[in-house]
């Protein structure tokens, strides 16, 4: 063993973890043990290029200093205190940050924990706003099919991944799915957004017609689905789902867990793609992961319908515990003060041709359908293999890491998202490994 090895766990058997195959991974474990930079390292010491920025999260690369000393400051000042009916300065500092980077419009900012708690927050204050305004009728909630917004019940009921819901009965009532935007035969190989299918939106007025505006509270998408298979949206699209939430009263929420912190090549998604959401939800990037914190940014408007709607007291009965955790709030202070150091959304976005160019390369590899990227996300789609679906996407990920690079699969797509500080020569390593995967998957 190298001096920076880690020793391997004895004992595999009491995690029960989350989204694995946990009979086959406790049987050929993959553990990483350290990370730095670009890279991580297994428990031996061996390195793995990150090409997924941990889970889409570590945007600024990792063992960032900055970040984790402001964290061990703050465990050494405050390591906990209540955001009931208390506070605790940091709190406050970290949402008047984050506020100052948020598109114009959305100023307020609830804390929570991660993604999925981020995705039930949204949903709970869009059903709090329109009770507040009178209409408390509004009472429906409206996904997208291939939605992901974590895996809480809001979250999960108007996500649209059949295997998320299937095992878990019937979900949330008065929930529907508009359609996804994927499989237009003239967007494959789109660079950035593709051209077809705004029209997609248009399937909004329908649910309009079909339920009435008067019972409708909110549309959750992304703005780029991620953990489906890297889907950008058609240009046009987000345009026209703002614009019928705007005629009909409808709250348009953007689920930024991934999109967010510079990931596009802009602060979030909402700018690049010019569609200001009333309320954004975030995660990940925030703290770039070192310690959990999601957020929920709504558009003042929204804000004071709850709080000014109400007879006193409390005015929104929901929070958490960890609700602007102080390790928390010094690590998203820290991160967000190393985005604009770094100028790290301008960093992606002037690599972002040649990202797309490496990516694109892939096309013509055996079985490869598609590619697709937007800012510093790719999406590498396969043929799934006669009978045994995720399978090939599975085996081009083992090889990958065997082959030291850490790549993320989600059905038979190969989604690619680097951290914002990649280089050429990193873009060069893990199109290069990745190649090498999907030939001998072949
Ligand atoms: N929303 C989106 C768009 C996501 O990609 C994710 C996580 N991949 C979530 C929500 C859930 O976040 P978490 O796992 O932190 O709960």
């Amino acid at each position: 063993m190298n001096e920076m090895a880690v020793p391997r766990p004895n004992n595999l058997d009491a995690f029960w973890m989350p989204y694995t195959d946990n009979r086959y991974f406790k049987a050929n474990p993959r553990m990483l043990a350290r990370a730095e930079g670009m890279s991580y390292f297994t428990p031996e010491g061996r390195e793995v290029l990150d090409a997924t920025a941990g889970l889409w999260c570590c945007n600024a690369g990792h063992g960032r200093r900055e970040i984790t000393e402001a964290i061990q400051r703050q465990a050494a000042v405050l390591d906990f205190a209540p955001t009931f009916q208390l506070g605790h300065p940091l709190a406050f500092e970290a949402a008047a940050r984050l506020a100052e980077i948020l598109p114009d419009g959305l100023d307020r900012v609830f804390w929570t924990n991660s993604g999925s708690e981020s995705a039930d927050t949204a949903l709970k204050i869009a059903l709090a706003y329109h009770k507040a305004r009178g209409e408390g009728g509004r009472t429906r909630l409206i996904g997208r099919e291939r939605g992901y917004h974590g895996v809480g019940f809001g979250g999960m009921s108007v996500g649209g991944i059949g295997p998320n819901r299937k095992q878990f009965g019937a979900l949330l009532p008065y929930v529907d799915h508009l359609p996804h935007t994927h499989g237009i035969e003239a967007n494959r190989w789109s660079r950035g957004q593709p051209g077809e299918g705004a029209s997609r939106a248009d399937a909004l007025e329908a649910l309009v017609a079909l339920h009435g505006a008067e019972t409708i509270a909110a549309v959750m998408v992304e703005p780029v689905a991620g953990s489906t298979g890297v889907l950008p949206p058609p240009r046009g699209y987000l345009e026209r789902l703002r614009e019928i939430c705007t005629k009909h009263g409808i709250l348009l929420v953007f689920d930024e867990v991934i999109t967010g912190f510079g990931r596009l090549g802009t602060p979030f998604g909402a700018e690049r793609l010019g569609v200001v959401p009333d309320i954004m939800t975030m995660a990940k990037g925030l703290t770039n992961a070192a310690v959990p914190m999601g957020a929920v940014a709504a558009k003042d408007e929204v804000y004071r319908a709850v709080v000014e709607g109400s007879p006193g007291g409390i005015e929104l009965f929901h929070g958490y515990t960890y609700s602007g955790h102080p390790l928390a709030a010094a690590a998203a202070i820290a991160t967000m003060e190393l985005h604009r150091s770094e100028d790290l959304p301008g960093r992606a976005k002037a690599i972002e041709g040649e990202w797309q160019e490496a990516a694109h390369a892939m096309r013509g590899l055996p079985h490869v359908t598609d590619v697709r990227d937007c800012g510093l996300i790719a999406g590498i789609e396969m043929e799934p293999r006669p009978g045994a679906p995720g399978q090939r996407a599975l085996d081009v990920f083992r090889r990958c890491f065997d082959d030291g690079v850490l790549v993320r699969v989600t059905g038979d797509i190969v989604a690619l998202s680097p951290p914002l500080i990649v280089e050429k020569p990193h873009m060069e390593r893990i199109f290069g490994t990745l190649s090498d995967a999907i030939r001998a998957a072949a």
